[in-house]
């Protein structure tokens, strides 16, 4: 079968893709049909954090397919139920309800209302080269006019400020603003990281405004940064946390972590979703959970990245390492495209972005020092012969 072929022909084209098909993969590795073999420093997107296939995740899932696949939130289960709590533990107090959709869009949509009912206001601060989904409102509070083109009228009162820039926030604010949405890593546009006293000042300014903090933690949730979620790394906690991407082992699944003071404005048929919290889906939101605390994988990320960082930075072309944990951005002297192709010949899997120097990794975080450091020599080999 032509999968290349058949593929471009009966998907809309809207993707651009890596010219060969992956069909299996078990832990940081995926193998094309050919059977060749690679090492995934893209992660399927960021989306194996606990590796392809992880054997709890599997388990846990077919044990789960077995019983019931599926009924709605119309009725209690007790794999929800797990995953609820296994979600709310996680953050020692500080979050105290979840709510479970099927993306990272839908988490940030969800995240908006509750907040804006919770304020009962109507403006919005985003930052510029945020990147929280392509839904209308998602999109509209995405910091890049590219996304923008062509598609009519977004969501009213939104408003771009910039990241790292605290007085650029201040500016923004008016006796209307409801939320600051902020995505703490920018990934897509090339691992955009701020001082960490602007992370810490945006917190005591939106509680001094009463205004509702979001953090979209998307891709920085559960442990990739080298902390359970981003705010650990300055003792800081905002109101919000809209998770997805990997939290259900790669299966889709969104979520949005809701702390007490966010709770009390919450009604009877306020948000809703048919297939957020299905019973399959929480069983594997819990096995991956269990999985990432059991194998401490936060600290393994916090590790790893220290090897990473420390000897990727010596290597030619290399300007700097951007990021924590396992999303790094590799600056370089020269096109990241270009690095890039060499090392899919080389048979490792690494991401670009929008700044056209950066290379994105973004591993599993089951990642062992015998992987990161095969990863690192053959970057080594590449970059110098270029
Ligand atoms: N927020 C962030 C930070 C993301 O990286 C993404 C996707 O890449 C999203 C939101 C949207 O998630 P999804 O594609 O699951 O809707």
């Amino acid at each position: 079968m032509d999968t290349i072929k058949i593929e471009n022909k009966y998907q809309l084209l809207t993707y651009e893709k890596f010219p060969f098909v992956i069909n299996k993969g078990k832990g940081c590795y995926v193998w094309d049909e050919n059977g060749n073999k690679y090492l995934d420093f893209y992660g399927g997107h960021a989306v194996a954090l606990v590796g392809h296939c992880h054997p709890a995740v599997v388990k846990a899932v077919t044990k789960q397919l077995k019983e019931l696949i599926f009924y709605s939130n119309v009725v209690y289960n007790s794999q929800r139920a797990l995953a609820a709590k296994s979600l709310i533990d996680l953050t020692k107090g500080k979050f105290a309800s979840v709510f479970f959709c099927n993306s990272g869009t839908e988490a940030n949509e969800t995240a908006l209302k509750l907040a804006k009912k919770f304020t009962q206001k109507d403006e919005i601060i985003s930052f510029i080269g945020s990147f929280h989904g392509r839904t209308i409102a998602s999109l509209s509070i995405t910091g890049f006019e590219k996304y923008h083109k062509g598609v009519g009228s977004l969501m009213p009162n939104v408003k771009f400020a910039q990241l790292g820039n605290i007085e650029s926030v201040k500016k923004l604010i008016t006796n209307n603003t409801a939320v600051v949405i902020l995505e703490p890593i920018q990934s897509i546009a090339g691992i955009n990281e701020a001082p960490s006293n602007f992370y810490i000042q945006l917190k005591q300014l939106c509680e001094e405004k009463g205004i509702v903090l979001i953090f979209d933690e998307v891709q920085t949730g559960l442990g990739r940064t080298g902390k359970m979620f981003y705010g650990e790394h300055y003792k800081i906690t905002p109101d919000i946390i809209t998770l997805a991407k990997g939290i259900a082992g790669g299966l889709p699944a969104g979520a949005v972590l809701v702390s007490k003071k966010i709770l009390t404005s919450v009604k009877l048929n306020d948000q809703g979703s048919t297939f957020g919290g299905g019973p399959v889906i929480c069983a594997a939101i819990v096995a991956t959970i269990e999985t990432i605390k059991q194998k401490q994988l936060v600290n393994n990320a916090y590790k790893m990245a220290q090897i990473l960082i420390n000897k990727i930075t010596k290597l030619p072309h290399v300007i700097k390492v951007h990021g924590k944990g396992m999303l790094l951005g590799i600056e370089l002297d020269i096109p990241s495209k270009q690095v890039q192709t060499i090392l899919l010949k080389e048979k490792i899997i690494t991401g670009t972005s929008s700044n056209i120097q950066v290379l994105r990794i973004m591993p599993p975080l089951i990642i062992t020092k015998k992987e990161t450091l095969l990863f690192i020599k053959k970057l080594s080999l590449v970059l110098k012969n270029l």
